[in-house]
């Protein structure tokens, strides 16, 4: 089996994780995004099933934990499971690449514990509660109910930002992206 190295992106929802892991995956071919599998439904126009999520049935999600497919899942929201795939890593070690997650922070402290030193696990840090709200708004793609329920989860997430390697601090996207580009190297070059 090849192993390449990990890294693990986290946040409260709406702090900017998948712009910055987009960011990223289009710098360095050598990176290869982990695509979850999620029961939620899929944003119209803007995801494509087996290249945001593989959006799967709730039967089909429930299939894949008795497989034992899984390394780690979650039920994020009420009903709304999300989960990484074991071969979906293995996929993307086997193209010689180093894989990249997004999940929120259950999932993320189970797979730094299941890659250990050979992950580095970043927080990512939205600059407040009233910005996070703002973004969530901004992107225009929670109905009240969901928009509600990401930002009651939020408050929880904030509390386990030091249970992570290192933080990054979302304000000036630009900046962002430079900050994360850098931690990618360096954990490469180590
Ligand atoms: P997450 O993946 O953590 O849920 P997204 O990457 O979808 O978050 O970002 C949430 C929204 O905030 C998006 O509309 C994105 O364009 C915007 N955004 C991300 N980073 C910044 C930033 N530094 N400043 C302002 N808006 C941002
Ligand atoms: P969204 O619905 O906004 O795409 O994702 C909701 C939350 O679920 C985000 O914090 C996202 O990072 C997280 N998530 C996505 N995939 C997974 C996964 O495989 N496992 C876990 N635990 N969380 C995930």
């Amino acid at each position: 089996m090849t192993q390449g190295k990990a890294f693990i992106f986290t946040a409260p929802s709406g702090s900017g994780k998948t712009t910055i892991v987009k960011h990223l995956l289009a710098k360095n071919s050598n990176l290869g995004f982990s695509i979850s599998a999620s029961t939620r439904d899929k944003r119209g126009r803007t995801e494509t099933h087996g290249k945001d999520y593989y959006f799967l049935s709730k039967d089909e999600f429930r299939q894949k934990i008795e497989d034992d497919a899984f390394i780690e899942w979650e039920e994020v929201y009420t009903g709304n499971y999300y989960g990484t795939l074991k071969e979906e890593v293995q996929r993307i070690w086997d193209e010689g690449r180093h894989v990249v997650f997004d999940v929120e922070v259950k999932g993320a402290q189970k797979l730094k514990s299941y890659f250990g030193e050979h992950a580095l696990a970043v927080f990512v840090k939205v600059p407040s509660m009233e910005e996070l709200a703002k973004r969530l708004k901004g992107r225009g793609t929670e109905s009240a109910d969901s928009l509600s329920q990401r930002l009651y989860r939020a408050e929880f997430e904030m509390s386990l930002e030091n249970k992570f390697d290192v933080t990054l601090v979302n304000e000036n996207l630009d900046e962002s992206f430079e900050k994360a580009e850098k931690l990618v190297n360096d954990f490469l070059n180590q």
